[in-house]
């Protein structure tokens, strides 16, 4: 009975927490009305919340009771590696991005490189904002690849071959002397697009990245479910054709290898040129290439199949589907649906809406600045 009182009590604090991170700022009322709490109870957790430092209400002004995060001061830095790009961004934890750059990154660069190379981005963009390290709050890191929750190590991937066995939040916080909380690139969009973006305020959803790489992201009640090994969202590797081709991962016929922009140009690299990439790809099939929208159409339908069993193990309301694929819109989200309405349990598939993310290539690094303010709440709950 105590577990499950202090159960309670710990969900009925996560929800306040992250309807207050959601909207920004609520009363107390609004609060109640968000949550479907008793105002008693609102007020007792807001209370309980602003003692352990989670929570800030301030008085006064047009607004009563205004509750906020806190702090209410200090900088939060992103930072996104991708296949072909470092993005770094500067905001301030009421979510205003006060500057961001990106920059092409080597993908065969060592991990030294790449983590130097973000280090100086850093410094520049702080130079720019006229800010200095020490008035950073934390730094949120995403990596393409997933990472051990025990060990922090990244584990074995061939999209960053230089990084594998790395620590990379440990490495980080020795260039920067900041707290470093790191987390995959799928979380980080998933993250991202719920703050921000297509799943804003929803409590249940998948996010699907499909760029050079398939990797998802699995929301559930609010919260990004890792797995027993952190490996959980490797939708990329699912089996869809036992005896179809290698996969990176050493098994066959994965879905990657059927929807992954690293095969996917590879296809169209016989009829369209050798420089194709997994943009001009879908530019070409947006454009009307008939090629290009065959193979972004099949990637979808591999898609759709991977969704539908996603669909009934979980049950999702809402997939949001990020990365550079996802750019070519209803090329790629109607073959997905398509394919769910025929394979999935019509009560799973009645109730699923599957939607192209909003964010655009800023997901990785907008979910990686929403990382810090949600591991600061993590760990004061
Ligand atoms: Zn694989």
């Amino acid at each position: 009975m105590a577990n499950s009182l202090s159960a309670l009590r710990e969900s009925n604090r996560r929800m306040v927490t992250e309807a207050v991170r959601n909207a920004g700022t609520l009363t107390q009322a609004q609060l109640a009305r968000t949550t479907g709490l008793s105002p008693a109870t609102v007020s007792t957790i807001v209370r309980e919340l602003r003692d352990l430092g989670v929570l800030a209400i301030t008085s006064g002004g047009g607004r009563r009771n205004a509750v906020t995060l806190a702090p209410e001061t200090g900088l939060l830095v992103g930072i996104d590696f991708g296949h072909s790009h470092l993005r770094v961004a500067i905001g301030e934890v009421t979510r205003q991005v006060l500057a961001e750059r990106a920059i092409p990154f080597d993908v065969d660069a060592s991990a030294a490189e790449g983590l130097l190379a973000a280090e100086l981005l850093v410094d520049e963009l702080l130079e720019a904002v006229g800010a200095e390290r020490d008035d950073i709050l934390g730094v949120g890191l995403g990596v393409p690849g997933p990472i051990d929750p025990l060990t922090g190590i990244l584990g074995s991937s061939t999209i960053l071959p230089g990084w594998v066995g790395i620590n990379p939040a440990l490495a980080m916080e020795e260039r920067l002397g900041l707290a470093v909380h790191v987390d995959n690139d799928a979380n980080l969009g998933a993250l991202a697009e719920a703050t921000w973006g297509a799943a804003r305020g929803r409590r249940d959803v998948a996010y699907l990245k499909v760029a050079s790489g398939v990797g998802a992201s699995i929301i559930i009640d609010g919260r990004v479910y890792r797995g027993a090994s952190g490996a959980a969202g490797e939708l990329g590797h699912i089996t869809i054709d036992e005896n179809g081709r290698l996969c990176r991962c050493g098994n066959r016929g994965c879905l990657e290898t059927l929807a992954g922009g690293l095969y996917l140009t590879e296809l169209v690299r016989a009829t369209h040129g050798p420089g194709v990439t997994v943009s001009r790809l879908v530019e070409l099939a947006v454009s009307g290439d008939v090629g290009c929208r065959r193979v972004i159409g099949d990637a979808g339908r591999h898609l759709g199949v991977a969704v539908a069993s996603l669909c009934n193990i979980l049950n999702p309301g809402l997939v949001v589907v990020g990365g550079a694929l996802a750019e070519a819109g209803a090329l790629l989200i109607d073959p997905i649906l398509e394919v769910v309405r025929r394979l999935a349990i019509p009560s799973a598939a009645a109730v699923l809406a599957v939607v192209p993310g909003v964010l655009g290539e800023r997901a990785g690094v907008l979910g990686a600045l929403a990382s810090v303010q949600v591991s600061n709440i993590e760990s004061a709950l």
